[in-house]
């Protein structure tokens, strides 16, 4: 097809060859360019995330009408979603409420308190603690430090600690590092994706306390999916998750976020960079006005009532199904995965309940990618590591029944036994039959 078929093109491009196509009654087919309409297949979301959207989230999103951000119902959602928030977050914090976007969106907010200059002490131990240091850093650089390094800035006034994939972060690490350096902030993630390793958010959080610092927490990967009240953990004073993991909202909507009044109280004293990513004013949208609840928000920027009434109906999902019952179901399915996974003989080495990240047996080691790219071009959507040592990643969200888990496993079966390993399925079905053999029958 020539690409320079209509009368503007060929004006802007007077010298390039005459197309023949160009004659042609038809030619317009032919100028701008428009692909056929884009078909995305169903696959099995079987990754760190995003899960597996319910199917009353989709239709609440597509059955919702037309209204602009201030109609009085879309407000009304608003205000519901944030005492629902605030529920599955486990809190009184009056500062809770969502962030349009995706985790990033959330935790960019929740690091905004961060100035120039800002004492923090980081601990990561994976791709995205290891991220959310380096936003950390790009906050609280001067503007010197930024300039000398924009994308990779090296801030004096932080200090990273790194921790190595596949460990958890403890609190003798956590106490020893607050006790010396003694910053005013301290960030840690909860769950670690990444590598699959759960953290120490007790021992954060009495550390925090215990030096008087103000812990933040990045929550993505556990809210919706662990068993927590936030209000239990009082040094740390801001939490931020995302819409598509434990809250299963992929329809990207709002990411959870939730500041106790400490960290509003140095917000108001220090200020933020930011207009539309700022927390006093972003919470205003939600109907958190002045320290208090009011009945309906006023404008910060334009919400989508499609987007409200999906994370509405994701929430009250969440919370019929209680995050104690979500809890429970993550952990007795992760314990059949983990146990069918080692029969095949894969070392696992994550301690996440929603995710199973594992070593290949040693023959196999070094075709990680290669076993990953075969599932996933047969719409079995797992992962590998981002970051180094490459390993498998097959995450469980919202695939909490017998049949979804037997079907990841005798997938995962097959595609080891595509690379070559000898997998003795009667072990596999013992397994499965196991745990499910009452589920089963129950159903
Ligand atoms: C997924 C994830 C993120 C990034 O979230 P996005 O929704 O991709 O922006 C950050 N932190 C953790 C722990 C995660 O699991």
């Amino acid at each position: 097809m020539c690409q320079f078929a209509t009368g503007f093109h060929l004006a802007i491009n007077e010298r390039r060859p005459a197309c023949p196509a160009y004659s042609r009654v038809d030619a317009d087919m032919t100028d701008t360019q428009i692909f056929p309409k884009l078909e995305i297949p169903e696959t099995i979301a079987a990754g760190p995330g995003p899960g597996n959207t319910d199917a009353r989230v989709l239709a609440s999103f597509a059955n919702s009408g037309l209204a602009d951000h201030m109609q009085a119902d879309v407000l009304r959602g608003m205000v519901e979603c944030k005492l629902m928030l605030r529920q599955l977050w486990g809190t009184d914090n009056l500062h809770t409420f969502g962030v349009a976007g995706t985790g990033f969106s959330g935790l960019d907010v929740m690091f905004n308190a961060i100035l120039p200059g800002d004492r923090v002490v980081a601990f990561t131990n994976g791709t995205f603690s290891g991220l959310d240091g380096l936003a950390i850093r790009m906050k609280a650089a001067t503007a010197q430090e930024l300039a000398a390094e924009p994308l990779n800035p090296q801030a004096a006034s932080v200090t990273v600690i790194e921790i190595p994939h596949g460990t958890s972060i403890d609190a003798a690490t956590i106490e020893a590092a607050l006790a010396t350096h003694a910053p005013k902030w301290a960030f840690m993630a909860h769950w670690e994706t990444g590598s699959g390793r759960t953290n120490d958010v007790r021992g954060f959080s009495d550390a925090c306390e215990k030096h008087d610092v103000m812990g933040m927490v990045d929550a993505v990967s556990s809210l919706g999916v662990a068993d927590f009240r936030i209000d239990d953990y009082p040094g740390i004073v801001a939490w931020a998750s995302c819409p598509q993991k434990g809250v299963c909202c992929l329809p990207l909507t709002y990411a959870p976020v939730s500041f106790a009044d400490r960290y509003i109280e140095a917000l108001k004293a220090g200020g933020a960079r930011s207009y539309v990513h700022h927390p006093l004013l972003e919470a205003r949208h939600w109907g958190i006005v002045d320290g208090k609840d009011v009945e309906a928000g006023s404008y910060h920027r334009t919400h989508s009532g499609y987007a409200v009434a999906a994370f509405h109906e994701a929430l009250r999902i969440t919370l019929q199904h209680t995050v104690a019952r979500r809890a429970r179901d993550y952990a007795f399915h992760e314990k059949v995965l983990r146990q069918a996974v080692t029969a095949m003989g894969c070392e696992v080495t994550s301690d996440m309940t929603s995710l199973v990240v594992l070593n290949l047996p040693g023959d196999f080691a070094g075709r990680e990618k290669e076993l990953v790219q075969t599932c996933r071009a047969q719409g079995f959507g797992i992962w590998p590591t981002l970051s180094e040592p490459v390993q498998v990643r097959i995450g469980i969200l919202n695939l909490l029944t017998p049949a979804a888990i037997t079907d990841i496993v005798n997938r995962f079966a097959q595609a080891m036994r595509g690379l070559g390993a000898k997998v003795d399925q009667s072990a596999i079905d013992a397994v499965l039959a196991r745990h499910y053999r009452s589920a089963i029958a129950a159903e």
